[in-house]
């Protein structure tokens, strides 16, 4: 196992694609196998669903605390998604970096925009589904919103793939396995850039 040198921060991966596309799902995938990686538990107004627990899957907070924390500058990035606030907090993310923990960002493409804005050096990845038809399926199955909150997230799904290209990668979810996969090999590929291996080298070369 090659060890990341004393200085060297953590990775900001930014991972975003259609309500419905499977990134919790693929995610938890992921965390199975890379239990090092540290994922944000972000912050929303949204009520939880049936299974959903305060802390782990989301922060839940009222408006009013929301707002708050806006207005603190606490947040790294924050939208609204289909009626409620969703975001990300700042000081989390930071203390993991600098200890050269990875962080994992689920988070939707305005949120993605901004955070990209602020640190380039994030790597953002987009999630497809097989067809638009799958997405339906897949959200109508997942059995969580009303037909009402399914068709505005359809309609945002079809805004959203077409910022896909400003990601750095796509990855497509057709079977869980394989978009872990994928995920997998995208993140220790950014592990061997050389500029995260130079002192390795610089090691043996003296
Ligand atoms: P997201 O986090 O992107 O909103 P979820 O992870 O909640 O999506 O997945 C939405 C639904 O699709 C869930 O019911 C999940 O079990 C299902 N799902 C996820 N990935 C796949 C896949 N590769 N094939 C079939 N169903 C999937
Ligand atoms: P859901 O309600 O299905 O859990 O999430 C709706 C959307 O909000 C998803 O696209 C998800 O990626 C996004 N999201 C979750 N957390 C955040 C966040 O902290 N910031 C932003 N901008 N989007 C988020």
């Amino acid at each position: 196992m090659i060890e990341p040198s004393q200085t060297e921060k953590g990775e900001l991966i930014v991972l975003s694609g259609p309500s419905g596309v499977g990134k919790s799902t693929v995610i938890a995938q992921l965390l199975k196998i890379r239990k090092d990686i540290h994922f944000s538990v972000s912050f929303t107004t949204r009520a939880p669903r049936p299974g959903e627990v305060d802390g782990v899957n989301y922060n839940f907070v009222s408006k009013e605390e929301f707002e708050r924390m806006i207005a603190a500058d606490e947040l790294l990035e924050y939208a609204q998604y289909v009626g409620n606030y969703y975001g990300t907090s700042m000081k989390v993310i930071r203390d993991h970096l600098d200890h050269g923990v990875d962080v994992l960002l689920d988070i939707e493409v305005q949120g993605a925009g901004k955070v990209r804005a602020k640190c380039p050096e994030a790597v953002s990845i987009f999630v497809i589904p097989p067809s638009l038809e799958e997405l339906s399926r897949r959200l109508h199955g997942r059995n969580t919103d009303s037909e009402d909150v399914i068709l505005r997230r359809l309609e945002r799904a079809r805004e959203e793939c077409r910022g896909c290209g400003d990601y750095d990668y796509i990855v497509v979810n057709d079977t869980v396995e394989h978009a872990a996969d994928e995920l997998r090999s995208i993140l220790i590929s950014r592990h061997c850039r050389t500029n995260k291996r130079i002192h390795l080298a610089e090691d043996i070369i003296g």
